[in-house]
């Protein structure tokens, strides 16, 4: 086969980014093949209609996630805190509760340690736990619903517990793979409120674009934006990538970085292998929003909880704005709201608080959107397995990276960036040895 590159890495977000960085740096050539206009795919900070620019995708890192937190030290980002919040409201049982966050948080703790208390045991390496033992078989079979379920608990507890977690899947906890559950406390050492402050506290000062760009920058790669793959054939001596407009690629090694649940709207011949087609005909479990709120005046730093029937089941205060305030706010399910009618996001926002006024909203639909089809990758009960195996397989010139595939923290962008080093590093090698 006669090469146009060594490398095609399909999709531009932090894992393709990652990789193309990584190759172009020893000198492998890299062609990133990017259906959006716009490199980032699930991060995207840009202008909104809320008079700032904020963060429609992903947002929070920390230190306890290792490799977004290395890129950071390397390119000297800086951090901004989310404001302490000082209230909170949760509803259960068509009531509203409110009491200072910390009241909400200690409701929360003894069912959220309960829920997982296995994490150590369970996963003492979480980076390493492929192949799968039967301990992790019989856990992998198990929703986080069904562990809820389990418990004994207060009417308020349960709603807490129950609307926690589906945010933490962006949603429903039926669908909700308890691995995953335990692999976030695993990777917080245990400590399921460190693993709170994780997902939601530290941002990025100049947004997520800020590390973005700055790896972005450190990649010598072909750029092909606005360029959508349909199909990729794997050859005994090459790959061939066909696009939407007609042009081909053809490399010694393809990366697919597209999210796993719109992975069958490339035609990969022949089929990927270990069951993950299938996986992706049923979907991995998130399908949630996330949404952007500017409401009228200073409403306080609150947070607000509610149970995984809610449209909209979590809001936090992020910003003020000139004498309003700014509002982050995510729901299980995407399509029962208009993300952009500030009349339905406001009818859900005063479940909580009737006295909030919504000015404007702005969203971007991840789980509607064709090239996301998600929004951070979760598993549903028993897709570790074929997941974790497809994402290891090194037997073919095709290679599956990106968030949904990552060892650690899988679902973030330290998992992307985590599976697009690995990638590379084997990559690098392969081309080191055929040399
Ligand atoms: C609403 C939301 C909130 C989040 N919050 C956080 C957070 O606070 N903290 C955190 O760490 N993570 C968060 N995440 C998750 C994080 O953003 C993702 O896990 C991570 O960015 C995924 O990176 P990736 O490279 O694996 O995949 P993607 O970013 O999805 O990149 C894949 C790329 O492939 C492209 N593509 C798809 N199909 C094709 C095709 N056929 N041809 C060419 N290109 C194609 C896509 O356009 C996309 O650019 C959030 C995500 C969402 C959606």
């Amino acid at each position: 086969m006669q090469y146009d590159t060594d490398a095609i890495i399909v999709g531009g977000g932090f894992a393709g980014m990652t990789t193309a960085r990584e190759l172009t740096q020893r000198g492998i050539r890299a062609t990133v093949v990017e259906a959006r206009g716009r490199l980032g795919g699930r991060t995207w900070t840009r202008d909104t209609t809320l008079g700032r620019e904020l963060d429609m995708g992903g947002t929070w890192v920390h230190w306890i996630q290792p490799h977004v937190w290395a890129e950071i030290t390397r390119y000297g980002l800086g951090l901004i805190a989310s404001p302490e919040l000082d209230t909170a409201y949760w509803r259960s049982g068509g009531e509203v509760h409110t009491g200072t966050a910390d009241t909400m948080l200690d409701l929360l703790d003894a069912s959220m340690t309960e829920v997982l208390a296995e994490a150590r045991r369970a996963l003492p390496q979480p980076y390493d736990y492929f192949p799968l033992s039967d301990q992790i078989k019989a856990l992998d079979q198990v929703s986080v619903a069904e562990k809820i379920a389990a418990l004994d608990l207060e009417p308020q507890q349960r709603a807490l517990l129950d609307g926690m977690w589906a945010l933490n899947f962006s949603g429903d906890p039926a669908r909700s793979g308890y691995t995953q559950a335990l692999r976030w406390c695993a990777l917080s050492g245990g400590d399921w409120k460190l693993m709170f402050e994780a997902c939601a506290t530290y941002k990025f000062a100049s947004g997520t674009r800020s590390l973005l760009d700055a790896i972005a920058a450190d990649a010598t790669a072909d750029i092909r934006l606005n360029t959508t793959v349909t199909s990729i054939d794997e050859t005994d001596d090459g790959v061939t990538v066909t696009c939407g407009d007609g042009t081909q690629v053809r490399g010694k090694r393809v990366v697919v970085t597209a999210p796993l649940n719109i992975l069958n709207s490339i035609d990969i011949t022949p089929s990927l292998g270990h069951g993950v087609n299938g996986v992706a005909a049923e979907g991995q479990a998130s399908g949630g929003v996330k949404v952007w709120v500017r409401v009228k005046g200073d409403v306080g730093k609150f947070a607000a909880l509610a149970d995984s029937d809610a449209v909209l089941n979590f809001a936090q205060y992020e910003y003020p704005l000139d004498g309003d305030s700014l509002i982050v706010a995510f729901g299980p399910r995407s399509g029962l709201i208009d993300l952009n009618d500030p009349r339905a996001v406001e009818t859900e926002l005063r479940k909580w608080r009737p006295d909030l006024e919504v000015v404007t909203v702005d969203a971007h639909d991840w789980t509607a959107d064709p090239l996301s089809g998600e929004t951070w990758p979760m598993l549903a009960p028993n897709q570790l397995d074929a997941v974790a195996h497809a994402a290891r397989d090194t037997t073919r010139r095709i290679r599956l990276a990106g968030s949904d595939y990552a060892r650690g923290w899988a679902g973030f962008i330290d998992g992307a960036i985590e599976s697009g080093l690995h990638t590379a590093r084997q990559i690098i090698t392969e081309f080191e040895s055929e040399n």
